[in-house]
């Protein structure tokens, strides 16, 4: 019999001492950070749309090229609130390959999110499914660009112009990406962007609407701080929804560095490419060249077949090795409570999202992980899979233990 490769799941010692995460959080220019931090303490002035804050939306303004970009304090309320101002009602368009933040967001402002199946090729929202699923109920489509890879835009834009509903963007993992060599940020009627630790430009928590429609951006101000107008009467439904002041030096920082932090994952994501080249069953996503990318999420697929081990599998081996690669959206929002009552009830079936829930494999990427160690992780896998039908029978022996997915 050939003997067990010694690795850490057969009690070997682990490849890496410290754990690899994805999504590592970036941490921009310090000096940077604490002189707005020290600025803030002569004033006193902490939060309410404070200089601070103000300044970080022209950057990013400038910075996305769109005229409004409205800050909130995460993606999920920029989400909410964006729903309010624009009046939603009934049901919403989604992707179910999203994060659960997109349906939890709708159904807080009392709208039905309506799951729609992905185009397996891009993992965006698959529009022929969506012309399927608008009734005279709908009120809008968002699409989410997962990992930064655009929805197809143009024909959404068509799709929603001709039945009359809003056309929304989740654009949470989409900071630095462009569409049409464009920034994501002007698209539909606005953008939504989650500026959480994990994301690739970040303020601690946080999140922003971006818009062309200065009306839009008026009233999302006002939704932001209790429905307060200018002259502080309140003139709607509003929520606590601002960005603090110590959140918004975090994000000029990070923003100081956004160029450099791309650019260290761009490097990651090429050493990937390197070393993952010609191990059969892992194939990597590559994002379109003609447009720019964040590089911040290193997708593979994992075919279980050619591989020899499925990705749930392969996915165990690596966290005792220390690589905490993840799984993404798996099972489907549409299969996640409160949701999945009704899903079952209606027999609904996403075949595309199934699919990519059960194979997809994120790398521990970013400006987490060195080059070198990204060698060791492509030589490692290579062992792998040549030993993998002896690993894959060996593996269904040992107890199903927790896997620990969770960034710090
Ligand atoms: C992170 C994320 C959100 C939620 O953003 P928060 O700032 O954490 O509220 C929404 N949608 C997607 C696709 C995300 O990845």
């Amino acid at each position: 019999m050939t003997e067990l490769p010694k690795i850490a799941i057969f009690d070997g010692q682990p490849l890496f001492d410290e754990p690899l995460h994805v999504n590592q959080p970036n941490a921009g220019n310090r000096d940077l950070f604490n002189g707005f931090l020290d600025a803030s303490w002569e004033t006193h002035w902490f939060t309410n749309n404070g200089p601070i804050s103000q300044r970080l939306e022209r950057e990013l303004e400038e910075h996305l090229q769109v005229k409004n970009c409205v800050l909130a304090s995460s993606g999920t309320s920029a989400l909410s609130m964006t729903a309010c101002a624009l009046e939603l009602s009934d049901e919403v368009i989604i992707p179910s390959f999203t994060f659960i933040s997109t349906p939890h967001a709708l159904k807080w402002a009392g709208i039905r999110p309506v799951f729609c199946d992905i185009d397996p090729l891009t993992a965006t929202i698959d529009v022929d499914h969506c012309i399927d699923l608008i009734t005279s109920d709908t009120t809008a489509i968002i699409g989410t660009h997962v990992w930064g890879v655009p929805c197809d835009i143009d024909r959404l834009e068509r799709v929603c112009a001709d039945a009359g509903i809003h056309l929304l963007f989740d654009a949470a993992h989409a900071f630095g990406c462009t569409f049409d060599g464009k920034p994501i940020a002007r698209y539909g009627r606005a953008e939504i962007f989650s500026f959480h630790a994990t994301k690739v430009f970040h303020t601690f928590e946080g999140g922003a609407v971006t818009t062309n429609d200065d009306q839009l951006a008026a009233q999302l101000r006002k939704i932001r701080n209790f429905g307060f107008n200018d002259v502080g009467d309140v003139e709607m439904l509003g929520m606590n929804a601002k960005m603090s002041e110590i959140h918004a030096a975090m994000g000029l920082a990070n923003l100081a560095a956004i160029d450099e932090t791309i650019a260290i994952s761009k490097k990651c994501y090429n050493a990937y490419r390197e070393q993952l080249v010609g191990i059969a069953g892992i194939e990597l996503r590559s994002p379109d060249s003609r447009e720019l990318s964040n590089y911040h999420y290193v997708v593979a697929e994992i075919s279980a077949e050619k591989f020899g081990l499925s990705r749930d599998k392969l996915m165990r081996i690596l966290h005792a090795e220390n690589i905490l690669a993840r799984d993404y959206f798996h099972p489907g929002c549409h299969n996640m409570e409160p949701y999945r009552t009704e899903s079952v009830k209606e027999g609904i079936c996403m075949p595309a999202t199934d699919n990519l829930g059960q194979n997809v494999l994120i790398f521990p990427g970013g400006t987490g992980v060195s080059s070198d160690q990204i060698k060791q992780i492509g030589d490692y896998l290579r062992i792998v899979q040549l030993n993998a039908e002896l690993i894959s029978t060996m593996v269904d022996k040992i107890e199903p233990f927790e896997l620990h997915v969770e960034s710090p």
